[in-house]
């Protein structure tokens, strides 16, 4: 009986070890796994020329491409990947990704296609983010791809000597910066006094409350005239309605990147959706 007894303690004890260590470890460890084994793979997202009825580029959007639970959304990995530093290596495992992605069509995407990645404040602002990036310039370059760094507004963001620097380094070599969830954060403004932006991405939030509260409209009407008055074009993002792309229509708008549109599809969609466009065609190399 005390034998039994000390195996089943033994056991016990055991079983809250092992329970102890994955609660522990579990979460960054798993993503940390996933990273090496390239299951955080890159969704495409259209954004369409809506004067034009052509496809203007992609935003490049992960996706944790799990064995059990199927495609897990970035809300849920992003923020440990920023809090533990593993977003430097997801995205340049993403970026690989879709630099072959990238190379495989080239021949079949119209000039000047924009390829937009999203880049965390904490990366962009280590010491090699040019050098990283310049890593890509040819088989972006090559083929005429425009490579559109997306900067969110959502986290501060220490504008610098150091950032101011490393963003004109990046136009210095044809890469170019969109201002990303614009509106949302407290320093847009401030943002677009101190650093190069080439791209405005106007904020769901605001798009999707066009024509329900006239205040809100009113807003989005001022930052349009500011982006305007500014030269910076604008991408109006979460085009879901008519009512909205109306709206956006009224204003100029061009670029369109909503559910109206497209969702984020994995590759495989994307060459569907390219070869269904007519702008899309072989072109003469
Ligand atoms: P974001 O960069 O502002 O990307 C746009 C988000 O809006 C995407 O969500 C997209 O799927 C969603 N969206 C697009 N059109 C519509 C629409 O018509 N209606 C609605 N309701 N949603 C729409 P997603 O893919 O879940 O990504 C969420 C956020 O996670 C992104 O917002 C971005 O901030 C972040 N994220 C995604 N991928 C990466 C990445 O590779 N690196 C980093 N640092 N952040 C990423
Ligand atoms: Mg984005
Ligand atoms: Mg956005
Ligand atoms: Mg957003």
């Amino acid at each position: 009986a005390v034998l039994f007894f000390l195996l089943l303690m033994s056991c016990l004890a055991a079983y809250i070890l092992h329970k102890y260590l994955n609660k522990n470890t579990l979460p960054e460890e798993s993503l940390r796994r996933a990273i090496a084994r390239n299951e955080i793979v890159p969704f495409y997202q259209p954004i369409v020329n809506g004067k034009a009825g052509t496809l203007r580029g992609v935003e490049v959007l992960a996706r944790w491409k799990h064995p059990q639970a199927g495609y897990i959304s970035p809300a849920s990995f992003i923020p440990l990947a920023e809090k533990s530093g593993l977003i430097v290596p997801l995205t340049q495992s993403l970026m690989a990704q879709v630099a072959a992605n990238m190379n495989l069509i080239a021949s079949k995407l119209p000039e000047g296609f924009h390829v937009g990645i999203n880049y965390s404040a904490s990366h962009i602002c280590t010491p090699t983010f040019v050098e990283e990036c310049l890593k890509y310039k040819d088989s972006f370059t090559r083929h005429d791809l425009n490579l559109v760094i997306e900067l969110t507004e959502r986290e501060p963001l220490d504008i610098n000597d150091h950032l101011v620097q490393t963003l004109n380094r990046l136009h210095e070599n044809g890469f170019a910066i969109a201002l990303d969830d614009f509106g949302t954060g407290y320093s847009g403004l401030s943002y677009l006094y101190d650093l190069h932006i080439d791209y405005i991405k106007i904020d769901q939030s605001f798009v999707g409350r066009v024509n329900a509260h006239e205040d809100s409209t009113r807003i989005l009407d001022s930052v349009l005239d500011l982006a305007r008055k500014l030269s910076i074009s604008i991408v109006a993002e979460g085009v879901e309605t008519q009512e909205q792309l109306d709206y956006l229509n009224r204003n100029d708008i061009t670029f369109l990147q909503g559910y109206y549109f497209y969702k984020p599809v994995p590759f495989t969609e994307l060459i569907k959706i390219l070869l269904s466009k007519p702008n899309v065609r072989v072109r003469v190399e």
